[in-house]
């Protein structure tokens, strides 16, 4: 086993050596542009993305002509909600979304609502689910448009998507949803759970960074988006620029070998996941699972260890690749959003830690990050005065402190 580990697969994922050599040949001497019709360099490149289309389509139950190549997650979140809003202006204005969305979401909403866009950011409820009645209560005759992400980055649950994708159907409002953290990890069908569209990234699927795409439907309903890209009107119209041929051909590759092993992959990541927290809570207590058991990726755990400061915590594993609750967003020491929408306080956000297992984790691996958080946390506990009060049955919350 290699120091350090990495155990944080929801930021990024390494690229799986079978998609570098799928890749390899289009970084060196097969280099041609899609575009180039008149020649073999161009449909050799050309024959190269319809593969790789396939294989996007493939994995979720889509077409080929219903894949729109971009640059990433971000920018497909970008082209789904700026493109729908600026298409669909005269039918509507209103955009349904949710609190823990992927800032790739909300400041794209926020743009919007610059734009007179008006944007309902529906709560979650404590296991971080969005509430179905009241996603139906948000919806009004001027509602265009509802993105609610498929798996959330920070604790991995998984929103119902079938169903908010029926009510939007039956209400003949489209439904885009995030699925960064869904795709290539559990099975997703476009027709089956009712998506419209749908955002993906390579990089986070053992693919290379700066690549991803937006599935777009072209039936039943048929989608419609304004290009966001201006240039040589690529990819049907939805996004010019000459394509990323290396990039495109892995996340190809990485669909494809997601597919193939997804059943067994997931099995493994659940046992290791379930093994790294049924020992947290065996050997500790005050330990807080954050976000739905039940409805979520095999491959995260999020949780919170009271009476432990976040940062001190980290600075205790440093060997150990993971995020923390204040550090995700940026540089800033706030508390995650998605840990405070779930109703955490300030303290438990701040004391929790993201762990994201991924494809070249080892159970080795698991044993030994599960040994070094319970000794940490241990530790740093013996100094705290607080949680010494606590196990002296002192009520923490009715404690006068003296204000500075
Ligand atoms: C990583 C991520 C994004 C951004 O994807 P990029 O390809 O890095 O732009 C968007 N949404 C979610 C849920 C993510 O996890």
């Amino acid at each position: 086993m290699k120091l350090p580990i990495y155990m944080d697969n929801h930021a990024t994922t390494p690229v799986d050596p079978r998609v570098f050599e799928a890749m390899r040949p289009y970084l060196t001497n097969v280099f041609g542009n899609s575009a180039s019709r008149n020649h073999s360099f161009g449909w050799e490149a050309e024959e190269a993305t319809e593969k790789a289309r396939k294989q996007v389509a493939s994995l979720i139950g889509a077409t080929s002509k219903e894949i729109v190549f971009t640059s990433g997650a971000t920018e497909s979140n970008n082209l789904a909600l700026k493109g729908v809003a600026e298409m669909y202006a005269e039918k509507g204005n209103h955009i349904i979304t949710a609190a823990t969305e992927h800032k790739a979401i909300l400041d794209t909403c926020k743009r919007l609502e610059k734009h007179g866009v008006r944007v309902t950011y529906l709560a979650v409820q404590q296991n971080g689910l969005v509430d179905l009645n009241q996603l139906r209560d948000a919806i009004t005759d001027k509602t265009i448009l509802i993105s609610i992400m498929h798996a959330n980055n920070e604790i991995g649950v998984l929103q119902p998507v079938r169903e908010i994708g029926k009510i939007a159907k039956e209400r003949g409002v489209l439904f885009h949803t995030d699925g960064t953290q869904a795709a290539g990890k559990i099975p997703v069908n476009v027709l089956e759970d009712n998506i419209d569209m749908m955002s993906i990234s390579a990089h986070k699927m053992y693919g290379p960074k700066g690549v991803g795409a937006l599935y777009v439907r072209r039936r039943n309903p048929r989608v419609q988006l304004t290009a966001q890209m201006d240039g040589g009107g690529h990819e049907r119209g939805m996004r010019s620029g000459t394509l990323n041929i290396p990039g495109i051909v892995g996340l190809g590759e990485a669909c494809g070998i997601a597919q193939a092993g997804m059943a067994e992959e997931s099995k493994r990541m659940e046992y290791m996941r379930d093994k790294l927290k049924d020992r947290l809570l065996a050997s500790l207590d005050e330990v807080y699972i954050n976000g739905t058991m039940e409805h979520r990726l095999p491959n995260n755990l999020n949780v919170s260890f009271a009476y432990v400061e976040g940062e001190s915590l980290l600075m205790g594993i440093n060997d150990i690749a993971v995020s923390s609750g204040s550090a995700c967003t940026s540089a800033t020491l706030e508390p995650s959003y998605v840990l405070k929408a779930l109703g955490a306080g300030d303290d438990l956000a701040h004391s929790s830690i993201r762990f994201g297992l991924g494809r070249f984790n080892s159970e080795e691996e698991v044993d030994y990050v599960a040994g070094k958080v319970i000794d940490v946390v241990k530790k740093l506990r013996e100094l705290s005065p607080l949680y010494e009060m606590f196990k002296d049955g002192v009520d923490l919350s009715k404690v006068q402190w003296t204000a500075h």
